[in-house]
């Protein structure tokens, strides 16, 4: 089918969901529940047959993660009745575990497939009628993770993986133009390291013909492209002699990569005499790849602090964000993508899952567990409104109820409501809801550790330098404890620097808690710890380690205790530290 038209179709679709949200939330509630009626935890809340809103939330508790995992457990085991869904889950997704140090199960089931590629479908439809692709490539760097069987016997693997390995992945990706240009053996490969040499020799090989470059998260094109820094020579030489560099060491890679790389010396040379003619890597992207259209990935929330790097190595071509969802499900797409990264907003798909929203004001910010968001600290318990009754500028988390197993569950996300289109709410990524660094009467959320490093990291730039990466860790070892916060930065910056960004970061928590609690001495001076060069690789290899995948990865921006192995490795790679010495 003509492309335009599909696109055109699929707007119309979107079209009509979105108009009638409020019903089509009505009919997708009935829908999951009539299908999974049968199951244990459905069946301990009596709905007895009863599947309206209201019912639902009067019967059915909204649970976290926690709440549900001896059930996740028992379908992991291999249980043989109906558990959390009527029909069997045979595949259980990790979630990476980067925002809370510790991956989760979560059920997975062929809908999820489906509702990954709706968000798709849609999102690429709007993007196709303002920058249209016309038969090209994409350079995707992703990446299948290890996966493996549970003591039941179930497929475990990260959410991407099991998009990757679906058949429905191939096809939605042929429809949209831009097949992606390594070889399925390079997007499995057991070694990422390998893989993503591979996917940067196969998009030079291509490089007229790619058209999109992307992955799931901004971070992962960064470091495609920080690594691309240090390779690019081997990689100009192996073009040049059509010989594949000894470092690559899996054989079914080598095997596939010889069926693409042939000897080319005139597109070495030019390749070669691009790069040398960049200053700083400057418009990279845009110099090698002439083609590309857009830039396609996450952009929003944490990852925004990798975009002006992103921007740096893109030159000219756009950066456009990718949807917004989880290993839970997927949420909402991002269907005005004429907006810059950092104002994306996320239309919620009212047929992909059955949604709820907490209003933020009445959760009790200072609750102190960081794993778990607990609703014992609430003076009022939090009543969630549905999808159509969210209210312009407030902020939420985000509850969702899906095909494969979740009911009422709390994401942890929060997110503000932009606007709607038609029914449905546009909503914008806040932050993650129980990352927050919290001694005393303190809040900072995920948002206020990234202003306040945005802030210090200006002084940096003063210098030409920048912030890598960074994480945060709330000290209270001694007394009074402090905040610590980890910095790898691009090169050698003076202690005089560093003092100053280390007494901006600590002025820059504006939070009322923390200024009071500093300024009488109940938090002591903040503490800014400088890493070495490749701390943040290592923490990275530590989690692919642990079976995440490196597209989903999200460096943890605040490390407890329960992560221990991550804080050893920040801990043990320090190479300077400077105390504030704000508030005296
Ligand atoms: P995971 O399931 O571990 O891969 O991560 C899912 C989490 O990534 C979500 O709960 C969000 O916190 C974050 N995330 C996903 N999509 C977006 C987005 N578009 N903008 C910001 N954060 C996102």
């Amino acid at each position: 089918m003509d492309s335009r038209f599909a696109s055109e179709k699929v707007i119309e679709e979107f079209e009509s969901l979105t108009k009638n949200a409020k019903r089509v939330q009505i009919e997708t509630l009935q829908k999951i529940l009539k299908e999974n009626g049968e199951a244990e935890y459905l069946k301990k809340w009596n709905l007895d047959g009863r599947f309206d809103p209201q019912t639902y939330s009067s019967c059915v508790p909204v649970v976290t993660h926690k709440d549900l995992e001896p059930y996740i457990q028992k379908i992991a085991d291999g249980a043989s009745h109906p558990v959390l869904t009527g029909k069997a889950i045979t595949t259980i997704t990790l979630s990476s575990g980067t925002t809370q140090g510790k991956p989760k199960f979560v059920p997975y089931n062929d809908e999820l497939t489906e509702t990954t590629m709706q968000i798709y479908r849609t999102s690429f439809a709007f993007r196709n009628r303002e920058f249209p692709i016309d038969n090209g490539k994409a350079l995707s760097f992703i990446y299948g993770s290890k996966q493996f069987t549970t003591k039941g016997g179930l497929l475990a693997g990260t959410a991407t993986t099991n998009v990757y390995r679906s058949a429905q992945f191939k096809k939605t990706m042929r429809a949209m133009q831009t097949p992606c240009c390594s070889p399925d053996e390079v997007i499995f490969g057991p070694d990422f390291h390998q893989s993503l040499y591979c996917h940067l020799l196969c998009g030079l090989i291509f490089h007229e013909e790619i058209q999109v470059i992307s992955s799931t998260f901004a971070h992962s094109i960064v470091h495609s492209f920080r690594t691309f820094e240090l390779v690019w020579e081997e990689l100009c030489s192996d073009i040049r002699n059509g010989v594949l560099s000894a470092k690559i060491t899996v054989p079914s890679i080598r095997t596939a990569m010889g069926k693409v790389l042939t000897p080319n010396p005139e597109l070495a040379d030019k390749i070669h005499r691009k790069c040398l003619g960049l200053t700083d890597w400057n418009g990279l992207i845009h110099e090698v790849f002439p083609n590309c259209k857009y830039i396609y990935g996450i952009m929003t929330g944490s990852m925004e602090m990798y975009l002006k790097k992103l921007r740096h190595y893109a030159g000219k071509v756009r950066l456009l964000s990718a949807d917004y969802g989880s290993s839970e499900g997927w949420i909402g797409a991002n269907v005005n993508p004429n907006m810059p990264p950092e104002r994306t907003t996320y239309a919620v798909l009212p047929n992909i899952g059955y949604f709820e929203f907490l209003p933020l004001r009445e959760i009790d910010m200072a609750s102190r567990d960081q794993d778990e968001p607990d609703f014992t600290f609430c003076p009022v318990e939090p009543k969630p409104v549905g999808l159509t009754d969210v209210q312009i500028g407030e902020e939420y988390e985000v509850v969702i109820t899906n095909f494969a197993g979740l009911y009422r569950y709390r994401l942890g996300d929060v997110v503000k409501v932009i606007g709607f289109h038609n029914a449905t709410p546009e909503l914008q990524f806040v932050c993650r809801r129980n990352l927050m660094l919290t001694i005393n009467i303190d809040k900072n959320t995920e948002k206020d550790l990234q202003l306040s490093v945005e802030a210090a990291a200006k002084l940096l730039a003063a210098e030409k330098l920048e912030v890598v990466d960074f994480t945060s860790h709330v000290d209270i070892a001694s007394e009074p404890g402090h905040y610590v916060i980890f910095w790898e930065v691009s090169g050698e910056a003076s202690d005089k620097v560093l003092k100053e960004c280390c007494n901006c970061l600590d002025k820059s928590f504006v939070d009322a808690g923390y200024v009071s609690s500093r300024k009488v001495k109940a938090i002591g001076p903040l503490e800014l710890r400088v890493l070495r060069r490749g701390t943040f690789q290592k923490i990275l290899d530590h989690y692919v380690g642990l079976g995440s995948a490196l597209n989903q990865f999200k460096t943890p921006r605040c490390v407890t205790p329960v992560n221990h192995r991550v804080l050893q490795i920040l801990c043990d790679n320090v190479a300077k530290s400077y105390i504030s010495t704000t508030f005296g």
